[in-house]
């Protein structure tokens, strides 16, 4: 064999350093990620993980607050999803030549904890292919041809989710996108009106909580009026629970606080228990008799290779039942106050912290922008660096000298994601808390932090 084609194995992976692994990546995954994670110190080898723990290397401790995006609810590495698995790993994983009973009865499972009638499911590997067969309902059952959508919400990257997702950036470089899509101001129900009135939409699609919008509460009353006018307007509301849901926000569902049950609600990263991919979504009989009614030719239309299989599906039911079975929706609406009432101590203490939010543990903490003599000085390039790369910076500090990683959100990147699994303890928050503290107290200004963390990168962007 060539070298072009010598292949690396399993065990070749296992033993790769932190160097080689960024030269791979970069070479053969995502070149900017892999520049961006060295700069700001967020490329460590992580070898072993546990609830809210994870090991590097060379064996040092880190609390995850990143929580794989809210797909970690139930912490790395749950037993009782790794015990699930093993009881299948002789089943086979697919197999078209007859039903998914896995995926039948996670269906039943998630038809009994839904609100309302919710009770059909369809599933995919993905929160985006969620979002892509929602769509696909709400078109084939309106007959309609439109969708509105939140700026600032996030419901993926996949053609049709990033159609509905509020960010130029994502957007533009692919346009066109699937036309008939209308965004409007998140938490505004008069825009939502005005949009229903000027457009046939089949299907209003917004999150309960913008996350990574930066983790955006609505204003009281919002979701009553969103499902009001819907219905009204025989639009069907798609509910994207995709990060909200399974506990994160204080309750099994975040729409339950709210009081109102959606058309059509979406389901992925915790439900896969943070082992497993797989997305979902569940909608009522008559939605679903009316869209794919019992007709053997649009049978066909559902299936997905992957959606579903046995494997996915027995994680998932194991997750589902461990949620429920641990309160995690409790812990969450009792830790989430405890965390937040803290930060918010931290918040008067230092300026560089704008605000932080939230609801249960979906936590965002925005930080302050660089303004003044510096923006002035660098062309507005202090404050694109302070917008873009500030969280990051932080992230890696926060990382590389104080065990605890946070990210930030997708489309608010001056918005440090806390989303901790929902089991994690009291003092793994106040260790959270306390490494903030450490951290903002050592940097007290931002170009001091910036240029701990990431002299090369200020560089490279003021050079621009
Ligand atoms: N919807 C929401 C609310 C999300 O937060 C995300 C991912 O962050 C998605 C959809 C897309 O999910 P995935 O990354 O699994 O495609």
């Amino acid at each position: 064999m060539s070298e072009k084609n010598k292949l690396l194995t399993v065990d070749d992976a296992l033993k790769l350093n932190r160097k080689e692994i960024l030269d791979i990546y970069k070479n053969h995954v995502n070149q900017g990620r892999a520049t961006l994670s060295a700069l700001v110190g967020i490329d460590a080898n992580f070898v072993k993980a546990e609830g809210c723990k994870v090991w590097d290397d060379a064996g040092n401790e880190y609390l995850d607050f990143v929580g794989g995006y809210g797909s970690l609810n139930l912490g790395h590495n749950h037993p009782a999803v790794l015990e699930a698995l093993r009881k299948v790993d002789t089943v086979p994983v697919m197999l078209q030549s007859a039903l998914a009973k896995f995926a039948a009865v996670l269906a039943y499972n998630l038809a009994q904890i839904t609100p309302g009638d919710l009770q059909n499911c369809w599933f995919g590997s993905s929160g985006t292919e969620a979002v892509e067969a929602a769509l696909k309902l709400a078109r084939i059952y309106t007959g309609k041809k439109e969708f509105i959508y939140c700026l600032g919400g996030f419901h993926g990257k996949t053609m049709g989710s990033l159609s509905v997702t509020g960010k130029k950036k994502y957007q533009e470089p692919f346009e066109p996108l699937v036309p008939g899509c209308v965004p409007i101001p998140f938490g505004d129900p008069e825009a939502l009106e005005k949009a229903l009135k000027e457009h046939d939409a089949a299907a209003f699609i917004v999150e309960p909580i913008l996350g990574e919008g930066g983790v955006i509460t609505p204003p009281e009353g919002y979701f009553k009026e969103v499902r009001r006018l819907c219905s009204s307007y025989n639009t069907l509301l798609i509910l994207d629970e995709i990060q909200t849901g399974f506990g994160r926000t204080g309750t099994l569902f975040a729409c339950e606080q709210e009081g109102i049950v959606p058309d059509v609600m979406l389901l992925a990263k915790s439900l896969g228990g943070g082992v497993v991919p797989i997305g979902a979504y569940i909608t009522t009989a008559s939605i679903m008799k009316k869209a794919y009614g019992s007709s053997i030719d649009r049978s066909t239309m559902l299936t997905s290779t992957f959606g579903g299989n046995n494997r996915s599906a027995a994680a998932a039911i194991a997750a589902v039942d461990t949620i429920v079975r641990e309160n995690l929706a409790r812990q969450a609406a009792e830790k989430g106050p405890y965390f937040l009432n803290k930060l918010k101590v931290l918040q008067e203490k230092y300026s560089i912290i704008k605000e932080v939010r939230g609801r249960g543990l979906l936590v965002g903490m925005e930080l302050a922008e660089g303004e003044g003599l510096l923006d002035f000085l660098s062309a507005g390039s202090f404050k694109k660096l302070s917008n873009e790369f500030l969280s990051s910076m932080i992230g890696g500090e926060l990382q590389t000298n104080y065990g605890v990683l946070t990210l930030f959100t997708l489309n608010n990147p001056n918005v440090l994601r806390l989303e901790p699994p929902l089991n994690v303890t009291y003092e793994q928050l106040d260790f959270a808390v306390d490494a903030f503290d450490k951290l903002f107290s050592r940097h007290k200004s931002f170009l001091k932090i910036a240029l701990q963390s990431g002299k090369s990168a200020i560089f490279s962007i003021f050079r621009k």
